[in-house]
């Protein structure tokens, strides 16, 4: 744990005990402030106070006394409006700050000799994965590296701050709007398409609020932006101008004269001028596709401007593992190859699924963003047949009609079923099914990892039937 100080002796009121909010009530704690946790839920109330935490009734208590709410980034700050006791600590001038300020602030106190380096990742897809890459080829190359944020570990339950080390940290545009102080030594905006836009008022707040990863970026500070769409392409642009400081473009679209670049699935690094062919990415098991690639470029950039050299770089990236709930093979039953992408939560991403293989049976729903499954249009001839789940099940094969052959199945056990029976029927060779939801999974799921293991649980079960236990023969 790394325990906040800045509060030693004040009473410090944390609202929303999520994971985050649990780590920031005990790191306050542990830095000697009088913390006074609050949820609206019984069950996260429960869970706090038995894990030691001061849960009090922060609804009640005189605000006067407060020096800061720290705010869980799953409570809406500004937009569709600010919450109702974000409006009281503003009434009563109590800062709001999240746990990432926290941690911002605790390395901002260090003298500069002993502050570790911090690599921030931001974009609206391929956050997780590039995040776990970096860590993965750091660790590769023997550097003492930390991840966490918005992946694994909440940033303050990581060990303590360690000048030695490199925090690699993934931030969501909701941590990145209760944010001040943090400076990124590598700052990476992956990319960015309309996504939370009732949380941020519309687009331009989305994008004002990933722009912060640069903030208090110094000179010397890399700044690593994707160029493969028009928002992220005017960011680049912008900090480009003179004096905005250090600017490495990447792309898995376009050859850079200036960058680092996959093209045609190789990888060049042209950061000084001259391309030079890092490696080929299809040694890279796991990050197929055009949009890993561009994960695997602003990962090269990273590791790069830390020092690491690109050869050990390449290794690192052929080696890394994968996530789960992202393009994860989860099985082959009689060759047919299920793929979980659960984490697929909007059109976008489930784009770069459906790109990556020529014909799919395709499951898909949810609880829907705003603009569906209409996006996915130029790629609705890949679709074998779509199988249909959850609340988004009607306005989606609508959007489908005429343009695919859809089945409306309900539920993932019935749509797995059914794709696996289809795709068994269909003669293609080694046929994939797909879940990709392009929808949040709320409406029948806790969260989208809980999706996916569902997934993985049917497809085993699938398996099980197939070819049945020893003991059962
Ligand atoms: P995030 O943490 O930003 O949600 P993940 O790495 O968890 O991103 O990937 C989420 C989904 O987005 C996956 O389903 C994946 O297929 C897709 N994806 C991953 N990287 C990218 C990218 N660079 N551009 C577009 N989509 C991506």
């Amino acid at each position: 744990m790394i325990p906040i100080t800045e509060y030693a002796g004040r009473d410090v009121a944390v609202y929303g005990l999520g994971r985050t909010g649990l780590s920031a009530a005990k790191a306050l704690a542990a830095g000697g402030a009088r913390v006074h946790a609050w949820d609206d839920g019984e069950a996260a109330r429960a869970k706090a106070e038995a894990e030691g935490v001061n849960v009090s009734d922060i609804n009640k208590r005189d605000w006067q006394k407060f020096a800061a709410l720290v705010l869980s980034p799953g409570i809406p700050f500004r937009f569709p409006q600010p919450h109702r006791l974000v409006r009281m600590a503003e009434m009563m001038n109590v800062p709001v700050v999240g746990d990432m300020e926290l941690f911002a602030r605790a390395v901002q106190a260090l003298p500069e000799k002993g502050r570790p380096k911090i690599v921030g990742i931001t974009g609206t897809n391929g956050k997780s994965t590039t995040t776990a890459l970096i860590g993965h080829i750091l660790k590769e190359a023997g550097r003492d590296v930390r991840v966490g944020g918005n992946i694994g570990k909440g940033v303050l339950d990581m060990a303590a701050l360690n000048a030695n080390a490199i925090y690699v940290l993934e931030l969501s545009s909701y941590q990145l709007d209760l944010v001040e102080s943090l400076r990124c030594d590598v700052a990476v905006f992956l990319n960015i398409s309309p996504d939370h836009l009732d949380r941020h008022g519309g687009m331009d707040g989305y994008v004002d609020a990933k722009k912060r990863i640069f903030a208090n970026q110094r000179l010397r500070d890399a700044a690593i932006v994707g160029i493969d769409d028009p928002y992220s392409q005017a960011i680049a642009m912008g900090r480009q101008r003179p004096g905005g400081g250090r600017v490495i473009q990447i792309s898995s679209e376009f050859g850079l004269a200036r960058g680092v670049s996959a093209v045609d699935g190789h990888l060049y690094d042209s950061i000084g001028g001259q391309a030079i062919r890092v490696g080929d990415l299809a040694e890279a098991e796991a990050l197929p596709g055009r949009h890993n690639h561009q994960n695997a470029a602003a990962a090269y950039a990273a590791c790069q401007a830390l020092g690491v050299a690109p050869g050990r770089i390449m290794a690192a990236i052929r080696s890394f593992p994968g996530l789960p709930h992202r393009m994860e093979l989860v099985g082959e039953v009689e060759g047919v190859r299920f793929v979980n992408d659960s984490k697929a939560t909007n059109a976008q991403a489930a784009e770069q699924a459906l790109k990556t293989w020529p014909r799919v049976h395709w499951i898909a729903g949810g609880v829907p963003k705003a603009e569906g499954i209409q996006p996915l249009e130029p790629w609705f001839d890949r679709i074998a047949q779509a199988y249909l789940i959850g609340e988004s099940e009607a306005s989606f094969a609508k959007t489908l009609s005429d343009k695919a052959s859809t089945v409306k199945c309900g539920t993932l056990e019935a749509a797995t079923q059914a794709a696996f029976d289809a795709a068994k029927a269909s003669g293609e060779q080694n046929p994939i099914v797909l879940l990709s939801p392009a929808c949040a999974s709320f409406d029948q799921f806790k969260d989208f990892e809980a999706r996916g293991d569902a997934f993985r649980d049917i497809v085993q079960r699938l398996a099980a039937q197939v070819t049945p236990q020893k003991e059962a023969v």
